[in-house]
């Protein structure tokens, strides 16, 4: 009997063993990832390919720039990037991007998409240079203009961008910590960038940790195509923002030694969200365009890291100068904050860019004004740049006055319980219960006041405003003072020469309210007399 039966497991031990290592190595719902690495990689030829040169034409969108959050599902377009071209040399992760576009109307260190940083100096000539090396990156305003560095979190960003292609991919699924996982789905509807063949089509999702923080993720389809390569990246405003580029199957093109690469990209910076199921700020196409002249193996060459760069600290500098009793300004960045001192209380005007300006300046408030508390703080619109420290502001208590067009946008994408994993902020890592209470907030139609019976500051509604619905700013009627935010911007010290629609926008409202101003305090740049704005004007 002990025999028979010893003689039956042998037998079957050889069928069950696959099966059982099968279970072993991959959970319910995952499969095996290194097969369908291979055969992408076979199909577009990604061993022969070690850079990548592509030439053509691009457009840009403004992330963060939209002149109404709810019911405009896209971000601005930027003007035109003309002779655009990017190399990439993906063994020595090296990047150099190259475009025209007309001077004078962006910030000098903008690309496209996020990163819009208004109130820094604007482009001054056509050819724009990007560069990156490694962790390093830069710009140029002209070929041989001086090298500014790019803010850490930009050079992660514009890193991605390399390993966002098919190729790139490949190559980082490979790198050590990638630990590519890979699961099935069947696709329906929009299918990435239209890479289906069959509806419904089978595809396979491959996700790899590239630079020991960024879960990137690509969808292969039957034709072992990667459609559409997909990550997070940090937002200040709207916290892990999807970040993503799409190709089609007939954007492939052989470019020789069995290589074939895509012609066009189409990148999203948000939620592909044109119904705004998701989110108010449905914003999403920010970069894209055709690239047909591709050339493999043209490699950048060295890209050496400039010293300036290699060297930037990007300390928050806060320079505290007095405006009138009680009114400070605290400026020393591209963006201004504006404190008021009330009896009990203290406001601000402005939590622009990122939290880590904010808490510089906010220290430096506790440090001169000990034991009173931020009660207020007031957003003069809802352009990114002039949000990003909202949320620091709700984690210290302070109750934000916004014009009412902005609430939607505010309680459901910025000042929310979501996760912010790739760059967590204080709500984020000691998040508050006030924030599910919804008292954090006063919105404005038209007029609001805030007053302890001896100081006023009066907040008023621009209408119409052709910068951004929504725009708020804050008068001092006894000291004569109006704080607004890029209807005037004084950075330089000469005035323009010609007045914009934003400058008579501003001069307009002074008038239609009769409002008593001696002196202009912009959000960026210096206080100018009204005079001086006056004389602009007129
Ligand atoms: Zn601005
Ligand atoms: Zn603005």
């Amino acid at each position: 009997m002990a025999s028979i039966h010893s003689r039956a497991r042998i037998a079957l031990l050889p069928l069950l063993l696959p099966a059982i290592l099968v279970a072993q190595e991959f959970d319910h719902g995952y499969i095996d990832p290194a097969p369908i690495l291979a055969a992408a990689s076979a199909a577009i030829g990604e061993e022969s390919l070690s850079c990548i040169s592509i030439s053509g034409s691009a457009y840009s969108g403004m992330v963060g720039q939209q002149y109404i959050n709810a019911y405009e599902v896209d971000w601005p377009r930027g003007e035109p990037l003309r002779n655009y071209t990017r190399i990439i040399d993906f063994e020595n992760v090296r990047m150099m991007e190259t475009f025209d576009r007309d001077p004078g109307n962006n910030p000098a260190s903008w690309k496209y998409g996020l990163g819009w940083y208004g109130g820094t100096p604007t482009q001054q000539e056509e050819r724009q240079v990007f560069s990156l090396n490694g962790q390093y990156a830069w710009h140029q305003d002209g070929t041989d203009g001086e090298p500014i560095a790019a803010r850490p979190l930009d050079a992660e960003r514009w890193q991605l961008d390399i390993w966002l292609t098919p190729h790139g991919f490949l190559k980082a699924a490979r790198l050590p910590g990638a630990n590519p996982v890979a699961t099935w789905r069947w696709e329906l509807g929009e299918m990435g960038r239209d890479g289906a063949t069959v509806n419904p089509e089978k595809v396979t999702i491959v996700s790899i940790t590239v630079m020991d923080k960024y879960r990137v993720d690509a969808t292969i389809n039957s034709e072992n195509l990667l459609q559409r390569i997909h990550t997070w990246v940090p937002d200040s405003v709207i916290g892990d923002t999807n970040y993503e580029h799409e190709f089609s199957n007939a954007d492939y093109i052989n470019i020789g030694d069995g290589v074939r690469f895509p012609t066009n990209w189409h990148h999203h910076t948000g939620w592909d969200d044109n119904y705004q199921a998701q989110s108010i700020n449905a914003g999403h196409n920010a970069f894209g365009g055709r690239q047909a002249d591709i050339v493999a193996n043209e490699c950048p060459g060295e890209v050496a890291v400039p010293a300036n760069v290699r060297n930037a600290d990007f300390f928050e500098n806060v320079v505290v100068e007095t405006l009138a009793d009680g009114v400070f300004l605290y400026g020393g960045g591209s963006h201004n904050s504006v404190v008021v001192e009330f009896e009990d209380y203290i406001a601000v005007v402005e939590a622009p860019l990122y939290e880590s300006r904010n808490l510089a300046v906010i220290d430096e408030i506790v440090e001169r004004i000990p034991d009173k508390p931020i009660r207020f703080v007031i957003n003069t619109h809802q352009h990114h740049d002039h949000v990003g420290g909202l949320r620091t502001y709700m984690h210290i208590g302070a109750t934000i006055i916004t014009h009412w067009k902005n609430y939607d946008f505010y309680t459901n994408d910025v000042l929310t319980y979501s996760q912010r994993t790739l760059d967590p902020d204080m709500v984020s890592l000691w998040p508050p219960t006030e924030l599910a209470e919804g008292y954090q907030y006063e919105t404005v139609r038209e007029n609001y006041v805030l007053t302890d019976g001896n100081r006023i500051m009066q907040m008023s509604y621009v209408h119409p405003s052709p910068h951004v619905e929504g725009m708020l700013v804050a008068y001092l009627p006894e000291e004569k003072i109006l704080i607004e935010a890029d209807l005037f911007d004084a950075i330089t010290n000469d005035l323009p020469e010609e007045a914009s629609r934003e400058n008579r926008t501003l001069y307009n409202h002074v008038q239609r309210l009769g409002l008593d101003v001696e002196t202009i305090v912009p959000i960026h740049g210096q206080p100018t007399p009204w005079e001086d704005f006056e004389e602009l004007i007129n």
